[in-house]
């Protein structure tokens, strides 16, 4: 093992989109390396996403918002040369219910309108013209919220990474890091493709920060990583899916919509699962083809993939983002849970802004944002 340290000025453990995005901020104020222990990036939480931008997601959490809002100008516009194709594709969202959770809708309508989240009730035949094989049970009212779209996760991914290659900074896979030690203001940062050392590491190691932490000697900030399904279905041949909408019942957290000529529909099942390389389980996947039949009048007969990801929560559901108390140079950027790639932008921008000691972004603290809201200390004195 190569024991002669490459220094850097930001160390990034985790090449994720939260890493990647990080990164890309970073790097325009100093050199940043990015540790991953995989020796594909990607691989965990980011590359199992379904991919969906929202306005109004986990129905209007007011923070959430926030940081959806302030990466949607950096998604519809990127920078030049940032991503050779668009990195948002319109997605028409309806959100549906049965006659007896009606209630719901009103509910969220409620709302997603607080937040100024444009929303538009639609009757049952404008739902089913816009979902042909919707089922019986769900042609009631139903909402059409605006604004949502696809996300290229790969081109977002890729063009961060880009970015920071192109400053001079390193990308390193296969690179486990198995210890931290703080001497002279710097961390030592020991790893199974070397040693690195920089006066600041960012922990953006999705499911396994904990981890990260208990080798610095710092305290865990009990992070939950929740297993969530996925199952892609083929529809039959005489169905075009390219215009369907992204469809959720706002009573269950199912949803499904078109993925690249397949449907792909999660069952929205939450288990709380030791950090690992997550797999499905096949009640879960079981559970997506009877919430698809449920909802549409399509015979699942074979799921042609499945695979379940990791969404890593803190107990009050919102992002860790700042210094720790206890050592100094130790960052936390954890605890994204279903949001990650479409706050991506936003959360870069907070880590690169924070690390500098400037604050949140000005534009973030206008829509209301506060460093208490996604700060450590709320964990730790909790
Ligand atoms: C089924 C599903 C659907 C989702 N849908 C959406 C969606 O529609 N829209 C949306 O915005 N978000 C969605 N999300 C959430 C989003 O995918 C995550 O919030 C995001 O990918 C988290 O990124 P991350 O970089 O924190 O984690 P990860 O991608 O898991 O990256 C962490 C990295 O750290 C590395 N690592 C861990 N330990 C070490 C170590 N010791 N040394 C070096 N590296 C290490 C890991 O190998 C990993 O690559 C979804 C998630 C799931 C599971």
């Amino acid at each position: 093992m190569n024991r002669v340290s490459e220094t850097a000025d930001f160390i990034i453990i985790g090449g994720g989109i939260a890493g990647a995005s990080a990164g890309y901020e970073l790097c325009k104020k100093g050199r940043v390396v990015i540790l991953e222990k995989e020796s594909q990036l990607a691989y965990h939480t980011t590359g199992r996403s379904s991919a969906i931008f929202q306005l109004g997601y986990n129905k209007g959490d007011v923070l959430l918002h926030i940081l959806v809002k302030s990466s949607e100008d950096f998604l519809r516009h990127p920078p030049e040369g940032f991503a050779a194709h668009p990195l948002l594709t319109p997605r028409c969202l309806i959100h549906v219910a049965t006659v007896d959770t009606q209630d719901t809708l009103d509910d969220l309508y409620r709302k997603l309108t607080d937040i100024d989240v444009k929303v538009d009730y639609i009757d049952g035949a404008e739902a089913l013209r816009l979902l042909p094989v919707l089922a019986s049970e769900y042609q009631g009212r139903a909402l059409m919220e605006h604004g949502t779209a696809d996300i290229d996760v790969n081109g977002l991914h890729e063009g961060y990474l880009r970015a920071i290659k192109a400053s001079g900074g390193d990308i390193v896979t296969g690179a486990e890091v198995t210890g931290l030690t703080r001497k002279d203001n710097q961390w030592q940062v020991t790893t199974s493709a070397g040693c690195y050392q920089a006066p600041v590491v960012i922990n953006a190691a999705g499911a396994w920060v904990d981890q990260i932490a208990a080798l610095a000697k710092i305290s865990p900030i009990e992070i939950r990583p929740m297993r969530r399904t996925v199952i892609m279905v083929t529809p039959p041949e005489e169905i075009c899916l390219d215009d369907w909408p992204l469809v959720m019942d706002t009573a269950h957290k199912y949803y499904f919509k078109p993925d690249r000529g397949k449907i792909l529909m999660t069952p929205g099942d939450e288990k709380y699962v030791a950090p690992c390389d997550v797999q499905p389980e096949e009640l879960d996947i079981a559970y997506g083809a009877y919430y698809l039949e449920r909802a549409t009048n399509l015979k699942v007969d074979k799921i042609d993939r499945s695979w379940a990801g990791l969404r890593n929560k803190v107990t009050d559901g919102h992002p860790v983002v700042g210094f720790d108390p206890e050592q100094a140079g130790f960052f936390w950027l954890a605890g994204q849970g279903g949001f990650g790639i479409k706050t991506s932008p936003a959360m870069g921008r907070i880590v690169a802004s924070l690390i500098e000691g400037a604050g949140l972004p000005q534009d973030m603290i206008d829509l209301g944002l506060t460093e208490e809201q996604i700060s450590v200390r709320r964990i730790k004195k909790s």
